[in-house]
């Protein structure tokens, strides 16, 4: 049972397929892709996420392994596509949450217009996508919300796009949604807290992604204490060495009480790492391998599940 808050009334969560209260996402993958165009112009090596078929029976596995709902982390102009995003959460059952925003500029062909546009321009773009529709949802019968944004900073600062940053900032402000931030390997998290506080995002928008990929015990526990949301998702990246690393950064924060500053994700962006496509882990992982983990080291049962999808899902409806 989740126990709303006293004081912020809840809002509805923006799913593809419409708007659902944030007590009805249940187990829930803080980031991943279930889908990927490949753009023209791109980076041959960019990830692609295009086997209907094959990502619809990955969903149906997720769900009956428990898991519910998902947010896809690719944003317009990158490969996102909602109208897939809609047929796909329709066949399967499983509630996917779309963002708008931007990724890094690797994924995009080189002169797309994002990067040229000012502040404004970009904010409005945010902004629409989350009141509206997401661009290429918006001329169809049924126009798909984008439920959050998701933005990504480069390894240092001078290579982040200044004025996109500046527009997510004031969309977040204006529109109080829920703000997920790719880090480079956890690079600048505390300067982006600083940046975005400094202009009316709430902590308890600011999700940080990637941060096992930098464990830093003491740095994890002043990020929770400010108020954002940690994601950790190595699970399944071995270069990380997630034994070494994530299980006891989830430990250790969940032992000093910060149970409620993590979210938990698998990134599957890459099509090896799904089980129907490339023999990996595959979406279900999550509620399957990962949650069965949990319990056996001794998570206690209500943090298990705010790390499997309440915390998640009480931000997304503006709730700490
Ligand atoms: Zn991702």
């Amino acid at each position: 049972m989740l126990t709303p808050s006293l004081t912020v009334a809840s809002r509805p969560i923006m799913t593809v397929t419409g708007p659902i209260s944030y007590a009805k996402l249940g187990i829930t993958d803080a980031h991943n892709h279930v889908w990927i165009n490949s753009i023209p112009g791109e980076a041959p090596d960019n990830p692609v996420l295009g086997q209907f078929e094959l990502i619809l029976r990955e969903l149906v596995e997720y769900r009956e392994h428990g898991g519910e709902s998902i947010l896809d982390c690719q944003p317009g102009g990158c490969g996102r596509d909602g109208n897939k995003l809609l047929a796909l959460a329709m066949a399967s059952g499983v509630n996917l949450v779309a963002c708008t925003g931007f990724h890094r500029k690797k994924y995009y062909p080189p002169d797309h217009w994002l990067w040229q546009a000012d502040a404004e321009q970009v904010c409005d773009y945010l902004c629409s996508e989350l009141e509206h529709g997401l661009a290429e949802t918006r001329e169809t019968s049924s126009p798909v919300r984008a439920g959050f944004i998701k933005i990504a900073l480069e390894a240092a600062w001078a290579d982040c796009p200044a004025s996109a940053l500046e527009a997510a900032a004031e969309a977040a402000h204006r529109t109080r949604a829920l703000l997920e931030i790719h880090t480079e390997k956890g690079a600048l998290a505390e300067r982006a807290c600083i940046y975005f506080n400094g202009r009316d995002v709430s902590p308890s928008q600011l999700v940080l992604c990637h941060m096992d990929k930098r464990p830093d015990f003491s740095l994890h526990q002043a990020l929770a204490s400010f108020g954002a949301l940690l994601e950790y998702d190595t699970f399944y990246r071995p270069k990380y060495n997630p034994d070494m690393n994530l299980w006891p950064l989830i430990e250790q924060l969940v032992a000093l009480g910060h149970s409620r500053s993590i979210a938990l994700g698998t990134d599957m962006a890459e099509a090896e790492l799904y089980h129907s496509i490339g023999g990996g882990p595959g979406l279900a992982s999550l509620p399957g391998e990962i949650r069965k983990q949990l319990k056996e080291r001794g998570i206690p049962e209500p943090a298990r599940k705010q790390l499997l999808g309440e915390n998640i899902a009480r931000r997304l409806a503006g709730l700490l």
